[in-house]
C-alpha cells in the first residue's frame, strides 16, 4: 500500500517531504488547490496569486527530485483529500485553527509536528500556562541562551539582551535606503493571475504583478540581498514611515517564511553571519532576530495557548463597524490614504504602519476588533491567523485586556508626526488640537481615553492620561467629545 503526503500551501520546503519519509517510488505528494482554502477569508488577490504559484512551483520542484505527485482542484480541501484516507494521510498538523478543524473529519490522518518551527506546540503548553500573565521578554532570553544565538558564553553579545531602545529612531528628510529586491513574474505565475482574477474577481486588491518570491531559489535571493545591503538600515529605520518609501528598510521575508521557501532559522543564521562579516550594528541584527526568534515563535504559542473564542475578544465592546477607507483608501487623513493604498496594490504594510496607523485608527474610531482582524488576514500577502490574531486582538487592539501587551498602543498625531513625512502632506494639521483643521487623532485620543477611562485609570503605564483627562475643564471635555463625534461620522 503506498503513503499520501498532503502539503499545505505555507508547507513549501523539501524538508517537510524529508521528514514525512515516504518513498519517491511507491508514495505520493498530494497539491490540493480548493476554493475553500482562498475563501475563507476574502483574500487579497495577490496573496492568493502568491500561495498559488509557490504550490506549484514546488510542486514542480518535488517531481525534479523525483518524487511522485497530484496536484488536485475542489470546492473543498476534504472532498480532494477524502479519497486518500484509505491509504492513510500524512498531514504535518497546520497552526490555524480553521485548517486544522478541516482536516477532523477525515480519518486514518498521521499527524506529524511541523519542523520549521524552532519552537514546538508542546513546548508551548508548558512556557505559557493557562491563567498566568505571558510576557515575551523571559521567553526570548530563554531561547536565545537554548539555541546559542547572538550569545557569548552565557551572556548576550553586547551584554544586553535588546537594543529595542536603538531602533526608535524618527524619519529623516531624505532616507538613504537600498530597494528590495524583487523578482518578474513567469509563464506559470503569469497563468495563475490570469485565472485568479477569473476566478476571485469579487476579492480584495490589485493583481496586475507580482514582485515577490515564489520558489525557493527566489527566496535564498532576496535573503542574501537583504543581508548584503538593507539589514544595515533596518535598525535604524524599523519604525519609521515614508509616503514614497512603502516599505523603508524591512527584509519583505515574512511572505516566503510563512510559506515555508524560508526556514526562520536560516534566515536568523545569515543574519548572524552578517553581523560577524559585514560590520552590520548589533542593535539592527538584535531587532531582526527578535522579530523571528522572539515574535514570530511567541505568537504561534499565544494563539495555540489562548481560548479557542479568542477571535471575539472585545475588551472595550467597540460596536464601530470598519469604515469602508480600509478597502478603497478614499479618506483625508494622509496617514491612513497612503497606507491603505500600499495595501491595495501590494498587500503589504510593515509593523509600525500595521500597528500606530491603522490599528491605531481602528481603536480610536471604536472599530469592532474581530472586523480588524478580519481585514488582516484578507489583505496581507503573509498573513495566517495565528499571526494575524494575537497581533491585531492582543497587541493591536488591546482587545483581550491585557494578555499580552501592558497598555493599549494608542496615540495621538504627535507619534505619527515623528516616525514619519505623512502629516507634511495632509490637510489636517498635526500641531492642532482643537477645530475643524486640528488632526483627527489629536481629538479622537483624548476621546478613547474619556470613553474607557473605568478600563484605563488603573493602569499603570494609562493611569497619568486619565488624571491628565480630568484635569481638564469641562467646557473643553465637552469640546473634545462633541468634535471627536463629528470626526467619527466623517472620517470612520
Ligand atoms: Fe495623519 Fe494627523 Fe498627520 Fe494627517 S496630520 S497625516 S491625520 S497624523
Amino acid at each position: 500500500m503506498h503513503k499520501v503526503l498532503f502539503l499545505f500551501s505555507h508547507q513549501l520546503n523539501l524538508t517537510y517531504v524529508h521528514q514525512s519519509k515516504i518513498d519517491p517510488k511507491r508514495d505520493l505528494i498530494v497539491f490540493v488547490d480548493s476554493d475553500d482554502q482562498w475563501t475563507y477569508y476574502r483574500f487579497h488577490q495577490q496573496r492568493i496569486a502568491l500561495h498559488l504559484s509557490a504550490y506549484r512551483h514546488f510542486q514542480q520542484e518535488v517531481k525534479r527530485a523525483g518524487y511522485q505527485t497530484e496536484w488536485i482542484r475542489s470546492q473543498t480541501l476534504v472532498t480532494a483529500l477524502k479519497p486518500f484516507s484509505n491509504d492513510g494521510l500524512i498531514v504535518f498538523k497546520p497552526t490555524n485553527r480553521y485548517e486544522e478543524g478541516w482536516l477532523q473529519s477525515l480519518t486514518n490522518v498521521t499527524y506529524l509536528d511541523d519542523p520549521l518551527f524552532l519552537i514546538s506546540l508542546t513546548s508551548w503548553a508548558k512556557l505559557l500556562p493557562p491563567g498566568k500573565s505571558w510576557k515575551l521578554d523571559p521567553i526570548y532570553r530563554q531561547f536565545r541562551k537554548q539555541l546559542n544565538i547572538l550569545m557569548e558564553g552565557d551572556q548576550p553579545l553586547g551584554g544586553q539582551f535588546s537594543f529595542d531602545g536603538d531602533n526608535r529612531q524618527g524619519i529623516d528628510e531624505r532616507p538613504e535606503i537600498i530597494p528590495a529586491l524583487t523578482f518578474d513574474e513567469d509563464a506559470l505565475t503569469r497563468d495563475i493571475i490570469k485565472d485568479i482574477q477569473d476566478r476571485f474577481s469579487t476579492h480584495p486588491g490589485e493583481l496586475t504583478s507580482l514582485p515577490y518570491p515564489v520558489t525557493r531559489t527566489q527566496a535564498l535571493e532576496a535573503l542574501h540581498h537583504f543581508m548584503s545591503y538593507r539589514l544595515v538600515t533596518f535598525g535604524r529605520y524599523q519604525d519609521a514611515m515614508h509616503d514614497q518609501l512603502p516599505w523603508m528598510s524591512h527584509s519583505m521575508l515574512s511572505s516566503s517564511i510563512n510559506l515555508g521557501l524560508l526556514s526562520p532559522r536560516e534566515v536568523i543564521d545569515e543574519a548572524v553571519k552578517a553581523y560577524h562579516t559585514k560590520q552590520i550594528p548589533l542593535s539592527a541584527v538584535e531587532g531582526f532576530i527578535r522579530q523571528i526568534l522572539g515574535w514570530r515563535e511567541y505568537i504561534r504559542g499565544v494563539y495555540r495557548q489562548s481560548k479557542t473564542d479568542y477571535l471575539s475578544n472585545n475588551f472595550f465592546n467597540h460596536q464601530h463597524p470598519l469604515p469602508s477607507l480600509f478597502y478603497d483608501a478614499k479618506t483625508d487623513l494622509h496617514c491612513l490614504h497612503v497606507t491603505v493604498k500600499e495595501t491595495i496594490q501590494s498587500g503589504y504594510n510593515h509593523h509600525i504602519q500595521r500597528l500606530m496607523v491603522l490599528s491605531n485608527a481602528a481603536n480610536l474610531f471604536g472599530v469592532v476588533p474581530e472586523q480588524l482582524q478580519r481585514w488582516f488576514n484578507e489583505m496581507y500577502i503573509d498573513s495566517m491567523e495565528w499571526i494575524v490574531a494575537p497581533n491585531v486582538i492582543g497587541m493591536g487592539l488591546y482587545a483581550d485586556g491585557g494578555a499580552m501587551s501592558t497598555k493599549p498602543y494608542i496615540a495621538s498625531g504627535a507619534y505619527i508626526h515623528k516616525m514619519s513625512n505623512y502629516c507634511d502632506h495632509c490637510k489636517f494639521k498635526v500641531t492642532l488640537k482643537q477645530g475643524e483643521q486640528a488632526c483627527p487623532f489629536n481629538i479622537l485620543y483624548w476621546d478613547f481615553i474619556a470613553r474607557h477611562k473605568p478600563q484605563l485609570k488603573n493602569n499603570p503605564r494609562m493611569g497619568m492620561m486619565v488624571r491628565v483627562w480630568e484635569k481638564m475643564s469641562a467646557a473643553d471635555q465637552q469640546r473634545i467629545r462633541k468634535e471627536a463625534a463629528l470626526m467619527i461620522q466623517r472620517h470612520g
